[in-house]
């Protein structure tokens, strides 16, 4: 079964084709990494995918559900019930509280306060950072503060963690550490896609993506 399912979808801005006419389909326990230039429409392809943009034509459909014929309050509440997000530069809120960040990924849950907090220290266990669950992000390393990020995105539970470079401003180590995470929540059953620029790391997935100009090059599974 699909989680992710594009046909013939193309993002245009002005001045800009970002997507030229993709059709993909991402199934259920999948890890799939999307490598191309820069410029060649990768971050277009998972920001569509996880529903933070529309496309300008086309269909994209995640979890069954496209996406055109959601209101946004429902596009919301998909977005919280099955998706997971983790950039390149973290998006932790500064000056607050390393359990707080990861405890507000589950906001758009209804869930209160006390239980939220509760989930997020056990998600934080799972990436390694049980004794950091009181610092603030400017405290801790770039690996550690990615690390965070992963727990914020999995503490709801995602069917789909879309990853968009998760180690491109890491050192190789953390940036290890990183992906060490990531591979462990696909044996999980979780699926996930990593946009990486490192060939090793891209190497080592079992499905890739290849995009140039705003099109889909090559699309290789082992
Ligand atoms: P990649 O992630 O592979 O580097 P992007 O998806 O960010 O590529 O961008 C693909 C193309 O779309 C680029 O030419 C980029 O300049 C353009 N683009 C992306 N987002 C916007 C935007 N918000 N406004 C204008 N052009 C954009
Ligand atoms: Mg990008």
């Amino acid at each position: 079964m699909s989680v992710v399912e594009l046909e013939e979808v193309t993002k245009t801005y002005p001045g800009a084709t970002a997507l030229d006419g993709v059709t993909l389909s991402i199934g259920d326990g999948e890890l799939v990494a999307i490598v191309g230039p820069s410029g060649s429409g990768k971050s277009t392809l998972l920001n569509l995918a996880g529903t933070l943009d529309r496309p300008t034509s086309g269909t994209v459909r995640v979890a069954g559900e496209d996406v055109s014929s959601l209101s946004d309050r429902r596009l919301s509440r998909l977005r919280a019930a099955e998706l997971g997000f983790v950039f390149q530069q973290f998006h932790l809120a500064q000056g607050v509280p390393v359990l707080d960040n990861v405890a507000d990924g589950l906001l758009y849950r209804g869930a209160a306060r006390p239980v939220r907090r509760e989930a997020a220290a056990a998600a934080l266990d799972r990436v390694g950072l049980s004794h950091r669950v009181g610092h603030h992000p400017h405290e801790l390393s770039g690996g550690e503060r990615q690390r965070v990020a992963v727990a914020r995105a999995i503490v709801g539970g995602p069917r789909l963690l879309l990853a968009d470079e998760p180690t491109g401003n890491l050192d190789s180590g953390s940036g290890e550490a990183v992906m060490g995470l990531l591979r462990g929540l696909h044996e999980g059953g979780t699926t996930v896609v990593v946009i990486t620029h490192d060939r090793d790391i891209a190497a080592g997935l079992p499905r890739r993506i290849e995009m140039r100009d705003g099109r889909v090059v090559r699309d290789a599974l082992d």
